[in-house]
């Protein structure tokens, strides 16, 4: 019985992959990119195996991988894993990890120090500005991030590309693309601007309004039927 459980919820979570994948693969260049779900009881996880296009893999070639590293099932597992383990290990929030090489975050990264908050859409996702991590030792970088997830939910890696979490995969695709989309925004405002420091940001006061009501009374989680 519980083995059909188990095998249920693998089936489940490597469908879930397959079907992000598909999203994922429109702002991430060739094979670059990876990301990652861990299972109902934190012991396993389910990942992009290493150097393959996202549109071609299917169910039984996603990596599962126990919370040590070691491969269960599937195909060799991005070389990101030890980061995501990393950081699902410093927030037990955490259930979905995703990185893309998205064209505005790289673009970003290599220009800038700081996404600051330039627009209220960015104010409402993110209530702050998305930082730019300048690393170079690969040795600390599973660390580095993991301790940015416990303040943040979207970070930049300079001259590389971007990382995103959150408590499922939808919310960490939401992430994602909320943070691609205020690196496009700020990259083509700065186009038309001669001086980035000339930039108009949002006041500290406004960005919490804006965060606040986002959180609270944004979206339709409850229905009222007459
Ligand atoms: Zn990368």
């Amino acid at each position: 019985m519980n083995k059909k459980v188990i095998l249920n919820e693998q089936d489940d979570k490597r469908q879930e992959i397959i079907t992000y994948m598909k999203e994922f693969s429109k702002i991430t260049p060739l094979t670059s990119g990876n990301f990652s779900i861990l299972s109902e009881k934190r012991d396993k996880l389910f990942i992009k195996p290493s150097g393959v296009y996202m549109e071609e893999i299917c169910l039984d070639d996603i990596s599962v991988v126990d919370i040590s590293g070691k491969l269960i099932s599937g195909l060799r597992p991005s070389v990101d894993t030890n980061i995501h383990l990393s950081v699902y290990k410093a927030n037990n929030k955490i259930n979905s990890i995703a990185h893309v090489h998205s064209e505005y975050a790289v673009i970003t990264s290599v220009l800038f120090a700081v996404i600051p908050v330039i627009t209220t859409f960015h104010a409402d996702h993110f209530g702050k500005e998305i930082k730019i991590i300048d690393w170079s030792d690969l040795s600390i970088l599973a660390n580095t991030l993991a301790e940015y997830s416990k303040n943040e939910s979207a970070v930049l890696l300079k001259q590389h590309g971007l990382f995103a979490w959150g408590s499922n995969l939808s919310e960490t695709y939401n992430n994602i693309f909320a943070a691609e989309e205020c690196c496009k925004i700020f990259y083509k405002t700065t186009l038309s601007s001669i001086d980035t420091k000339k930039i108009l940001t949002l006041d500290k006061s406004k960005i919490l309004m804006h965060n606040l009501r986002f959180q609270k009374l944004y979206g339709n989680s409850t229905k009222v039927t007459a």
